[in-house]
């Protein structure tokens, strides 16, 4: 393998966003016979044609990926290192088009959430790549060593879903290439183009088959989740598809590293600055209008001042805006496609049905063109209402009011969920207290969630399977393999 273009001074040709969508295949941008269309969350107009990949494109994809890993396998990290600092350094060029494809894709907000996401994704990159397993000495006397050594796994399936459509191609992809993997990455049919951009970028960056980008319906997912040439699975999604895509690893022992869906409690201990608190919490559920593995989904607070709580939350959310993602002054988009509008529609039917107390929204206009939902605040429904016990995925929240500490913890953890926790109180030593009773992946105490770069992300019980991330994320794209050395061969 050339690896020439990554030392010297290259020129990566800017990507033409008015132009036709490609998949990435063998370091070529290829056109298909087919395409499917894509909608603008605003006001479901089609804005772009996708490419239509078959199971043809998707064998070529995983082949190419196959027969180009020994190779890069075989460069150093600071060799790989360089190729993906080039790749960073081309989508910084063309940050600005690619936040506004995000929000016309997805939804979000151009002028905060967009730009909010990419500018989280892109110095991650670099970050990432300068990370490094390092062989560790088990042991070593004068008669031998023991040394643990990692080897990357070969192909690596990337499968994502539709609400970072942008900043989770890059969090899959660094990953396994910096540990010398190749990989073929799988978007959701909802969001694809951010994607398909990216690729045209790495097709630039990268030596032909390293990056691979397929897009289609879930069926190309499951063809790259059973193929026999992939080995590992790295998966962000519904935990319903998890279960499947571990059941299809199962059948190769495929590595699967899943991460999955949650139904996080936020808990404000009863010495939490719950006014304080109000606009931080309100952003930890509503951010990226709820459609958020991580949001706050479950709002516990202190009976003491959970009615004051309730209303300083309706006056806040109140001041917010939905609306279009393009519109400067929109704060929250439209939830990103019909199928999850649907389901948004079914549980407000159900939370109107039981006549639940909603002091804010929890009606939506269906006359809209676009995927609009309100911002909902549900007031003490019971612990086993669907808006308690499901992953709504959408802005609507509910409030819980609780009397112990012991009794708010017992119940944040009554659910299959385990991703992640906020936990707000002005005694560290007992907000933390609580942080280690809770059955999750994740706790930020007095804030809202953050990523950073070295620190491992994963869920628990049925939010996730391995994590992403950190060493131990780097290290879920490795084999270890343990080596004893011998010093004094037998004569
Ligand atoms: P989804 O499971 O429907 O789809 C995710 C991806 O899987 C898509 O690319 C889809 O095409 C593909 N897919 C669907 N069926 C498949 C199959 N049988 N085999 C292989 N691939 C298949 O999820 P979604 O609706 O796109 O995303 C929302 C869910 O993702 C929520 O539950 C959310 O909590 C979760 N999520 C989790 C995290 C995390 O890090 N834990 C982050 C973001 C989203």
């Amino acid at each position: 393998m050339d690896v020439s273009i990554a030392e010297e001074e290259t020129t990566i040709r800017p990507v033409d966003f008015s132009g036709p969508y490609g998949v990435l295949i063998d370091g070529a941008v290829v056109a298909t016979d087919e395409a499917f269309d894509v909608l603008n969350p605003a006001d479901n107009e089609v804005i772009a044609r996708a490419p239509l990949a078959t199971t043809d494109h998707m064998e070529q994809a995983v082949g190419a990926a196959k027969r180009a890993f020994p190779a890069w396998a075989k460069l150093t990290a600071d060799q790989r290192e360089a190729y993906i600092v080039e790749f960073f350094e081309a989508l910084e060029a063309q940050k600005e088009d690619f936040i506004t494809l995000l929000s016309l894709e997805q939804g979000k907000p151009r002028y905060s959430q967009a730009d909010f996401e990419v500018n989280l994704a892109n110095p991650w990159v670099p970050e990432t790549a300068k990370s490094r397993l390092k062989d560790v000495v088990l042991e070593e006397d004068d008669d031998r060593r023991v040394e643990l050594r990692r080897t990357p796994l070969g192909v690596v399936g990337a499968i994502i879903p539709w609400n970072y459509p942008y900043l989770h191609v890059l969090w899959k992809t660094v990953p396994a290439l910096i540990t010398g993997n190749t990989v073929v990455l799988k978007p959701s049919p909802y969001t694809p183009l951010c994607a398909l951009r990216i690729g045209e970028l790495a097709a630039q960056v990268f030596p032909a088959g390293v990056f691979n980008i397929v897009t289609g319906g879930n069926e190309l997912g499951q063809v790259l989740t059973e193929h026999p040439d992939v080995d590992m699975i790295t998966f962000t999604g519904s935990t319903a598809t998890g279960a499947k895509i571990m059941a299809a690893c199962a059948r190769s022992i495929k590595r699967v590293t899943l991460e999955l869906g949650g139904n996080d409690p936020a808990i404000l201990l009863p010495d939490a600055d719950w006014r304080d608190a109000v606009p931080k919490v309100f952003w930890a559920a509503f951010g990226n209008s709820g459609q958020w593995c991580i949001a706050a989904k479950r709002i516990y607070v202190h009976r003491s001042f959970h009615a004051d709580f309730v209303n300083a939350m309706v006056e806040y959310a109140k001041t917010q805006k939905v609306g279009d993602g393009m519109d400067p002054s929109s704060d929250l988009g439209p939830v990103n496609n019909r199928m999850q509008y649907d389901k948004l529609r079914d549980l407000f039917a159900d939370i109107k049905k039981n006549e639940y107390s909603v002091p804010l929204g929890g009606i939506i206009d269906e006359t809209h063109a676009g995927n609009f939902v309100p911002i909902t605040l549900v007031d003490n429904p019971p612990d086993d209402s669907r808006v308690v016990q499901e992953e709504p995925f959408g802005p609507v929240v509910p409030i819980l009011a609780y009397d112990d500490v012991d009794e708010v913890v017992e119940r944040a953890n009554d659910s299959v969920f385990g991703l992640g926790a906020t936990v707000w109180g002005r005694d560290l030593q007992g907000a933390l207290d609580v942080a280690d009773r809770i059955a999750s992946g994740n706790v930020w105490i007095n804030g809202g969630q953050s990523h950073p770069t070295n620190a491992p992300f994963g869920g628990h019980k049925q939010s996730g399977l391995s994590v992403e991330h950190g060493d131990e994320g780097l290290a879920s794209h490795t084999n270890n393999k343990t080596v004893v050395i011998l010093k004094r061969p037998a004569s």
